[in-house]
């Protein structure tokens, strides 16, 4: 890479011919991600936010084509947690550490908006100093502002990809992108700390559509940005497809970090997936976000998005304690802070 470091600051001011030379390019990324370390530690310092992930329900209405929860997946084994079980995740999480809860689940038709808003209030009500997440999926405007009312902090919605021909590949027609960046820019307006993100290497992407995820990023201008490789699952019409790279996703989180320097950015699971060291990885790339699994074991296992999952079987403290040594043997350090957002 021939761009020195000040030069790759400039990232978000790139046209999109360069933009594309660098998502493109081949060979050693050092200095990109040493750029991408540096505008992170102006931002953030060494702190590295924890999320407490719960991932209450796998039943889900929705059949994208890319996901092991998908409603079509009859082998899969579908749970709910209870709201007893939930709570008693945070009560977990919370002596652990964990001051920010993520609920995310499947488009699980039994969570109305009475019982997502009494889920927020019961657990705003026990631990008034954490913020709650929540990723639930697409909603009518009003069930948004209900959460939000009712004490939710954060939304998590990925975009999945930022062009229509490729978001329909992706998924049934049922589904559509305007639908979702309706969704995303509703959530906005209504106040909610809002992340979109997408998949690196879905059926169908090629550097064209990374750069339109780019640019409606800059539209949006979310304060997360979840971004992970996909990886198939054999019970899902892409289960022969080939899992994006290690490579990419790096060099993409780098990006990620160049263009939008306060954005919260995790190291995600899957990215730990394709390789054990990729969330490490991932941090000295910029990323600054954890999501440790608070869910409970059994239930996990299920929680089968795509194949190989890690940290199936391990319980909270375990999963808390691990992540912990993988922070400190790159130099950051976790904190135990909500981790709002540093515009
Ligand atoms: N239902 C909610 C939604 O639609 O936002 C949240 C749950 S959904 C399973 C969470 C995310 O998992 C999706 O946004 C998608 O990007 C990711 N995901 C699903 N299948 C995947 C796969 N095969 N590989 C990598 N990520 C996947």
């Amino acid at each position: 890479m021939k761009e020195s470091i000040e030069q790759l600051k400039q990232t978000r001011d790139l046209p999109d011919e360069q933009l594309l030379q660098l998502i493109d390019h081949q060979g050693e990324d050092t200095a990109l991600f040493e750029a991408a370390d540096q505008v992170r530690r102006e931002h953030y310092g060494t702190d590295v936010f924890l999320r407490g992930l719960i991932e209450f329900t796998n039943y889900c209405k929705n059949d994208c084509y890319y996901c092991g929860i998908r409603r079509s997946n009859r082998c899969a084994e579908r749970y709910r947690l209870t709201p007893e079980q939930i709570l008693s995740c945070c009560d977990n999480g919370y002596a652990m550490g964990f001051r920010t809860f993520v609920l995310q689940g499947g488009e699980d038709p039994r969570n109305t908006d009475e019982a997502i808003c009494s889920l927020v209030d019961q657990i705003k009500t026990r631990y008034p100093d954490c913020a709650v997440t929540l990723s639930i999926g697409e909603k009518p405007r009003s069930s948004y502002q209900a959460y939000f009312d009712a004490g939710a902090d954060r939304y998590l919605l990925r975009h999945e990809t930022a062009t229509d021909a490729h978001y329909r590949r992706l998924h049934p027609a049922e589904l559509s992108l305007e639908n979702r960046k309706r969704c995303l820019f509703d959530l906005k307006d209504i106040g909610f700390q809002v992340g979109a993100g997408f998949m690196v290497g879905s059926p169908g992407q090629s550097t064209k559509e990374l750069l339109a995820d780019l640019r409606f990023l800059q539209q949006l201008q979310p304060d997360m940005i979840g971004i992970g490789p996909f990886i198939p699952h054999h019970e899902t019409p892409f289960a022969q497809e080939k899992p994006g790279t290690l490579e990419l996703t790096l060099r993409m989180l780098s990006i990620l970090r160049l263009m939008f320097p306060y954005v919260l950015l995790p190291a995600t699971t899957a990215l730990g997936t394709i390789s054990p060291i990729g969330r490490e990885l991932g941090l000295k790339a910029g990323a600054n976000v954890m999501m440790p699994n608070l869910t409970p074991t059994d239930a996990r296992k299920n929680y089968d998005l795509y194949d190989n999952k890690i940290c199936m079987d391990e319980d909270a403290g375990k999963c808390r304690g691990c992540q912990e040594n993988r922070v400190k043997s790159v130099g950051y350090r976790i904190v135990s802070d909500r981790g709002d957002v540093r515009r």
